[in-house]
C-alpha cells in the first residue's frame, strides 16, 4: 500500500509517518528529511537549497522529483509513505508517472487538517533528536526527564533552523498557494481522506488506521 500524507507544517505528518514505519513496516520517503541530510552533509545540492529552506519558500520541483525518483529506484519493496510529497501539481503529476513506470498505485492521500494558530506554536515548540528524528514539543511530549531519546537513547536534540514564526508564516503561505491544490487534485480521483490532525497523537493514529483498514 502506498499513501500520502499531506498537510501544513507542523500537521504532524512525520510523527504519523514514524509510526506507520514501526507497526506497518512501511517506507518513509520524506523530501524534506533527504534536504535537510544534503544540506548537512555539505554537498552541492545542500548548499544550493539551504538558503531557500530557510526563508521557508519550496524548493524547485525538478530536485524534489529528482530526489523522489532516485529514492523509489533503489527500492523494491512497495509500501511507501509519501511525507511532503508531492507540494505542487507538477509534483503530483511526475509521482504518478515515476509510480506508474514502477508498477506501484496510489492507495489513499490522507489529509492531515490542522488550524494555523495550533500549527503556529506546534512548530516553535518542537525539538527533534538528532539521531533518530524522534519528535519532542516543549508542550505536548517534552524532552525526556533523563536527557535521553525515549526511542534511540541519544542525548543531542536539535531544533529546526526553519522552525521559527517568520519561516514558517511562509512556509504556510506556500503551502496554500502552491500545495493546496492538489487536495482537489486528489479529490477528483478518489484518493482523498480527511483526519482531524488536532487530536493527541494516538487520536491521529487511529484515525489513519481506519483510513488504511477500510
Ligand atoms: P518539511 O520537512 O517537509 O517541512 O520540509 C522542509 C523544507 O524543505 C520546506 O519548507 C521546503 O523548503 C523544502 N521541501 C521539502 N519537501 C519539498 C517539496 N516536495 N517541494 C519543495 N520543497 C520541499
Amino acid at each position: 500500500m502506498n499513501i500520502i500524507l499531506l498537510g501544513p507544517p507542523g500537521s504532524g505528518k512525520g510523527t504519523q509517518a514514524r509510526h506507520l514505519v514501526e507497526t506497518r513496516n512501511m517506507v518513509q520517503l520524506s523530501t524534506g528529511d533527504m534536504l535537510r541530510d544534503a544540506k548537512s552533509s555539505g554537498s552541492e545540492l545542500g548548499k544550493k537549497v539551504a538558503a531557500v529552506m530557510a526563508r521557508g519558500d519550496l524548493v524547485t520541483d525538478d530536485i524534489v522529483i529528482g530526489l523522489i525518483g532516485e529514492r523509489l529506484s533503489q527500492t523494491t519493496a512497495g509500501g511507501f509513505i509519501f511525507d511532503g510529497f508531492p507540494r505542487t501539481l507538477a509534483q503530483a503529476d511526475a509521482l504518478d508517472n515515476l509510480l506508474k513506470s514502477q508498477s506501484h498505485d496510489l492507495d489513499a492521500v490522507i489529509e492531515m487538517r490542522v488550524d494555523d494558530d495550533a500549527l503556529v506554536s506546534r512548530i516553535t515548540a518542537r525539538s527533534t533528536c538528532a539521531k533518530c528524528g524522534e519528535v519532542y514539543n516543549d508542550i505536548t511530549k517534552p524532552l525526556p526527564v533523563d536527557g535521553k531519546c525515549v526511542n534511540c537513547a541519544s542525548d543531542e536534540f536539535t531544533r529546526r533552523a526553519d522552525d521559527n514564526e517568520d519561516s514558517l508564516r511562509q512556509r504556510l503561505m506556500e503551502y496554500y498557494k502552491k500545495t493546496s491544490p492538489i487536495i482537489g487534485y486528489y479529490y477528483a480521483k478518489g484518493l482523498l481522506d480527511q483526519v482531524d490532525g488536532l487530536g493527541a497523537i494516538y487520536e491521529v493514529q487511529w484515525a489513519i488506521s481506519e483510513v488504511l483498514d477500510k
